[in-house]
């Protein structure tokens, strides 16, 4: 039978648990999910490419139905060079739509054999970003609910604690 094997392209910077619930439900449906961090955006994050690797790996850990890789240019091409046949989406807010909605219809447009898939953000998850992350710790502000443990240190080696 034909494996399901799907895409979930991002910044990741850094991963909070808004994305892990996206990975965990996507890890329900598809038989294989790879996490890729997108190394165009690298250049107006806070952490490296290969800073926000080692914290997804950290946190994930070994699970061999999940990839965690970068990519760079056309995401529908790493897709289709990947086997895959699916991008995954979060979608929180009305705000993400029009950004979202874009993006699929051009991906689409390129190549009609890749599908957007969006999955909504569970309800605890509903506003959480990694900006909105970025800004509390730069703030020192507690984030022990929205990170998990490595990038919370990663965020506090960065800021500071309080
Ligand atoms: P990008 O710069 O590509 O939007 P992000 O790392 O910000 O990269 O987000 C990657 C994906 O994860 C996007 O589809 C985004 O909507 C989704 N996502 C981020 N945070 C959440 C959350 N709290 N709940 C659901 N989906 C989320």
């Amino acid at each position: 039978m034909k494996k399901h094997i799907a895409v979930y392209p991002g910044s990741f910077d850094p991963i909070t648990y808004g994305h892990l619930d996206i990975i965990d439900r996507g890890l329900e449906v598809f038989d294989h999910l790879i996490i890729a961090v997108a190394r165009n955006s690298e250049k107006k994050g806070l952490f490296t490419t290969d800073e926000r690797l080692d914290m997804i790996r950290e946190t994930v850990g070994d699970n061999p139905r999940l990839k965690v890789d970068t990519f760079e240019g056309l995401l529908v091409d790493y897709v289709v060079a990947q086997g895959a046949g699916v991008i995954l989406r979060g979608l929180r807010a009305v705000s993400d739509f029009e950004y979202e909605f874009q993006i699929a219809q051009m991906n689409h447009t390129v190549q009609e054999k890749v599908e957007t898939l969006f999955m909504m953000t569970s309800v605890p998850y509903g506003y959480l970003s990694s900006s909105i992350v970025k800004e509390v710790a730069s703030l020192k502000g507690p984030i022990d609910s929205f990170v998990p443990p490595p990038v919370k240190e990663a965020l506090e080696a960065k800021f500071g604690s309080k």
